[in-house]
């Protein structure tokens, strides 16, 4: 399998946890790369593998020495990628799959437009939107997940709108109706983009 560089994003809710967890576990050349927090942990949250969990002024620090591919304030924390671990693992020829915002996304097209054209974070790029398959099921969703109180339920709402806004933006776009379903189609696009970049 050719060395991809994945950028998943979906709103919170949309199953985009467990479809990256199925492809980790599908793909054994993938990594996921842990992106750094300032947010608290949640649940059985464990530090460097789900996040790498900072306080606001080590991430400041970070972002001062130049050392994210991207950044994003979603939610009111502060979210961002090390550039070092991914083109660590693309020269050792394993895919990395990002899980990140559409702010974040955003910056990431940016960086890989203004890259030359052998590099190999630009050679491998590839994004995909995740949509929920309606505003009420992603809404049911977040309320059964049990770990966020109405009002933070209420801005992740808010922000899913803004986020599916810009789903057409992304070079594929699949939506989470049955997750074997939106599993095999995630499957599809990869394997397209590794035998044919
Ligand atoms: P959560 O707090 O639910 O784990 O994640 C909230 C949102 O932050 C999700 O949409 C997730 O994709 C996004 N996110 C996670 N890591 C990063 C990152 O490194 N950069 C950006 N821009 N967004 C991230």
């Amino acid at each position: 399998m050719r060395p991809l560089f994945i950028v998943i994003s979906a709103p919170s809710g949309a199953g985009k946890t467990t479809l990256c967890d199925m492809l980790l576990q599908h793909y054994p050349e993938m990594c996921y790369s842990v992106s750094c927090t300032t947010r608290e942990p949640r649940g059985d949250e464990v530090d460097g593998e789900d996040y790498h969990f900072l306080s606001v002024e080590d991430f400041k620090r970070l972002i001062g020495e130049g050392r994210f591919l991207e950044h994003a304030n979603v939610h009111d924390n502060y979210y961002g990628t090390l550039k070092d671990p991914i083109y660590q693992a693309l020269r050792e020829n394993q895919c990395v799959l990002l899980d990140i915002d559409v702010a974040g996304a955003g910056q990431v097209r940016d960086y890989v437009e203004a890259l030359p054209e052998g590099d190999p974070v630009r050679v491998g790029f590839l994004d995909i939107f995740i949509n929920p398959p309606s505003m009420e099921d992603l809404e049911a969703r977040l309320q059964s997940r049990a770990t966020d109180t109405p009002e933070v339920i209420g801005k992740r709402m808010g922000n899913a709108r803004r986020e599916m806004a810009q789903a057409q933006l992304y070079m594929h776009q699949i939506v989470n109706d049955d997750l074997d379903t939106a599993f095999r189609r995630l499957c599809d696009i990869i394997n397209v983009n590794a035998q044919f970049i």
